[in-house]
């Protein structure tokens, strides 16, 4: 072909009609995933509004807390992506079984506590992230009223908020298992009862043995914590579920519980999670702001303060 039939063979309707086809397809492979991202954006900023909303017409809105708020603190979950149990399901077949070892032998289930590192690292190290501080700010303000934690790490206390529920206990505990009380678990030098054989430690009040505050699997729930939960829950109008796969009975019932309200009134179950969850499949959750807590919570709280008049 010579250069002037080139020429004609590109101005012929058909190779133009190629050409701009060419081009539109080209615009529309680098527009779609553009447009699908902004159309993400916005879904969430309105999203985030909306919790906002939700959270200011509340009369009484609560937060549960799983895991996942803490993995921006550096403490993995158990069943995300990178959670322990994922990486590791020997693991948690072991974590089954120390509830039934501490009631055989509560000597051996302490010395196994103090020597072998714990799963979730020294939780000592840990701070709080801007998810745990977002709640207790929410706390303050008097929008929310209790968080009920799964979680055992403390961090939501460390972040300032007062009305915390530790539901399957907390790692800086120790709980008598005759009368149920409570005790800091820096109030006892353990190693040193270990060096003295005196293990396990045992209850200043009516000398029952202590274990830790965690509530191990197949463990029952302290009834204190329960009792309060099963209330709080059955009495909000607003819950946040925060960073849980909802897959832990019997804590995974409190959003169910939130959402079932007498008739005539009606709340709004909010979850924010990394990844849809079975509240998100089964309906339980009005609405999921997919992404992370420390990321969402954050923002939720500006929208809160915007809402209430409250300089930034
Ligand atoms: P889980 O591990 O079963 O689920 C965590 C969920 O959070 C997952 O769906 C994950 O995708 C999501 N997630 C992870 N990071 C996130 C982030 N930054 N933002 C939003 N979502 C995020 O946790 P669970 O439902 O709490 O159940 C695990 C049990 O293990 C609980 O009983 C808890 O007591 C215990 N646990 C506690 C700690 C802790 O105290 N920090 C850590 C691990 C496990």
């Amino acid at each position: 072909m010579d250069e002037k039939n080139f020429v004609h063979e590109l101005k012929s309707p058909a190779f133009s009609g190629i050409i701009f086809w060419a081009i539109f397809s080209l615009l529309g492979v680098f527009s779609e995933p553009r447009n699908d991202f902004f159309k993400e954006s916005m879904l969430m900023t309105n999203l985030i509004k909306q919790a906002a909303v939700d959270l200011v017409k509340g009369k009484y809105a609560i937060a549960l807390t799983g895991a996942g708020i803490s993995t921006e603190s550096g403490i993995p979950d158990f069943r995300g992506p990178s959670g322990v149990w994922t990486r590791d399901p020997e693991a948690e077949r072991r974590a089954y079984r120390v509830y039934a070892q501490f009631q055989e032998d509560p000597k051996r289930y302490w010395i196994d506590r103090l020597t072998i590192p714990s799963l979730l690292g020294n939780l000592d190290q840990y701070a709080p992230n801007p998810g745990h501080l977002a709640l207790a700010e929410m706390e303050k303000m008097g929008i929310l009223k209790w968080v009920i934690t799964q979680n055992v790490d403390g961090l939501h206390q460390k972040a300032g908020s007062r009305r915390v529920l530790d539901y399957h206990g907390n790692a800086f505990k120790l709980r008598c298992v005759s009368c149920g009380s409570r005790f800091e678990s820096g109030d006892f030098d353990l190693k040193k009862i270990m060096g003295e054989d005196r293990l396990p430690p045992l209850c200043s009040g009516c000398g029952g043995v202590l274990k830790s505050d965690v509530v191990h699997f197949h463990e029952p729930i302290p009834s204190d914590v329960a009792e309060q939960s099963l209330e709080e829950a059955s009495r909000c109008d607003v819950a946040l579920i925060c960073g849980t796969s909802a897959v832990v009975y019997p804590f995974a019932r409190l959003p169910q519980v939130a959402k079932q309200r007498p008739p005539g009134s009606k709340s709004v179950i909010i979850e924010i999670n990394a990844e849809p969850t079975p509240l998100t499949e089964r309906g339980i959750s009005d609405y999921l702001l997919q992404g992370k807590t420390g990321e969402m919570l954050p923002k939720i709280l500006e929208e809160v303060k915007g809402l209430k008049g409250i300089k930034k």
